[in-house]
């Protein structure tokens, strides 16, 4: 069967890709190897800026709104940060993905489930792919087949990626649901090196997780168990544990090859501050639909579009985020300290999680203290030992430093 478009992968990235490609009046063939619902290892929380960016009415899949956030530092220094506005939408991704796919058959996408990509032959501008025991062909090629999809390497296309990893399980509380989170999140820092520890709030139930560098990988269920019990829970409880990798991309990792693009994990767009990975594969879903129209129609030679249009747009953002991470990891009680005393950080977070501002705002909002924090940055990618620091006891110790501060107890 002949398609303008095949799309392998019908996550957050897929499902947009083919939802914007049959809007735009092309014909269009997704295909997932699981059946629908289908869950997958994710905290399920969309933050404002990627639910505008969706453009759907979400409401048959959120389960909750999030209006704050409780930071800890090692579960102690509770700070209590809230908006007036929505933050994120908590979600579950067994339905949040099967609505993203009906959205996308509404759209007119011929959805194949239970097929798993088998082969892909590429010659010149066609794509033939065998999956599920049929054979189709195509003019484009969306790969949004996630973290551990492998269709790229199908495709002989090379990619560079830092696999970070995350490990999450649930908690159903017993009796009445703990009213601290009905409309916040926690997030506790210090926990794991190069990552945070979170307890998302969902209808009927927590979800608790942790992520941060592949190293720690081995530590992951014990870290996962202390993190559960010093929110008041206990480990034993725990169902639905599952681990993953969060795949960041190097700037030079391939985007697109001849009439193939990549799209969300595939490509390795995950913001790696805060680990936000459906806001990146919905927002490269959108921008490989355009490009593969303009390709199609005959507008732009080739797919060359979309790569320009993630460098300009795109990663900029995901360069800041890295930026900001190797800083923030380097000593996170300081800064935890710091926003404890003084809320100086909060604002620039709520406007970014809310879409009102970016990561390349906030860099021009710090004007002359930018480069410098960028002259750390880059000192500790080319001394990447300096990033295990966090993993060592903190440098500054943080009570004997804050309490020296002033530090006390803040609530906005
Ligand atoms: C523990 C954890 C918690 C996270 N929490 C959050 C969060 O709260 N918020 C957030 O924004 N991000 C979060 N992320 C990141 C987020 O889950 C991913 O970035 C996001 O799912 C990427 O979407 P995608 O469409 O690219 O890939 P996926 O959602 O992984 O979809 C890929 C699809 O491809 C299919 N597939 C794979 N191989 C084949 C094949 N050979 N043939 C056919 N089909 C195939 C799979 O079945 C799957 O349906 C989290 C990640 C982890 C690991």
């Amino acid at each position: 069967m002949q398609y303008d478009v095949i799309v392998v992968g019908a996550g957050p990235a897929g499902s947009t890709a083919a939802r914007e490609s049959a809007l735009r009046g092309l014909s269009v063939l997704m295909i997932d190897k699981a059946e629908f619902p289908r869950d997958k290892p994710c905290g399920g929380a969309v933050t404002v800026r990627c639910a505008d960016v969706l453009d759907l009415e979400l409401s048959p899949v959120i389960e909750r709104t999030i209006s704050g956030v409780e930071f800890t530092w090692r579960h102690r220094w509770e700070i209590s940060r809230s908006s007036s506005c929505a933050l994120a939408y908590m979600t579950q991704r067994r339905d949040l993905d099967t609505f993203l796919a009906e959205q996308a058959v509404d759209a007119g996408v011929d959805f194949r489930q239970r097929e798993e990509l088998r082969s892909v032959e590429r010659n010149g501008d066609q794509v033939t792919v065998r999956a599920g025991g049929h054979s189709y062909r195509g003019r484009a090629f969306v790969v949004a087949d996630g973290a551990n999809g492998t269709t790229a390497k199908m495709a002989g296309i090379q990619r560079d990626f830092q696999p970070n990893i995350a490990l999450e399980g649930n908690i159903t509380p017993q009796g009445s649901f703990p009213a601290k989170w009905e409309t916040s999140i926690g997030i506790d820092f210090g926990g794991i090196p190069g990552g945070y520890g979170w307890v998302f709030p969902k209808g009927d139930h927590l979800n608790f997780g942790l992520g941060g560098w592949k190293h720690v990988g081995p530590t992951l269920r014990r870290r996962l168990n202390r993190l559960v019990e010093r929110y008041g829970f206990n480990p034993d409880d725990l169902w639905g544990m599952r681990g993953h990798h969060l795949p960041i991309r190097s700037n030079g990792s391939k985007l697109v090859d001849g009439n193939t693009l990549l799209v969300g994990d595939a490509a390795g767009v995950i913001d790696p501050f805060t680990a936000e990975g459906i806001y990146g594969a919905v927002w490269t879903g959108k921008a490989a639909a355009a490009s593969v129209e303009d390709y199609l129609a005959g507008r732009a030679p080739g797919l060359d579009g979309y790569r320009k249009q993630v460098k300009q747009q795109f990663r900029p953002e995901l360069t800041v985020a890295r930026q900001l991470h190797d800083i923030f990891h380097l000593c996170p009680s300081l800064f935890v300290g710091i926003e404890r005393t003084s809320s100086i950080l909060w604002p620039s977070l709520e406007r970014m999680l809310q879409g009102r501002s970016t990561y390349v705002m906030i860099t021009r909002d710090l004007g002359p203290i930018w480069p410098v924090l960028e002259f750390l940055s880059d000192s500790i990618r080319v001394f990447p030992l300096l990033r295990r620091i966090s993993g060592l006891p903190d440098l500054v110790p943080p009570e004997r430093f804050f309490r020296r501060l002033g530090g006390h107890k803040t609530a906005t």
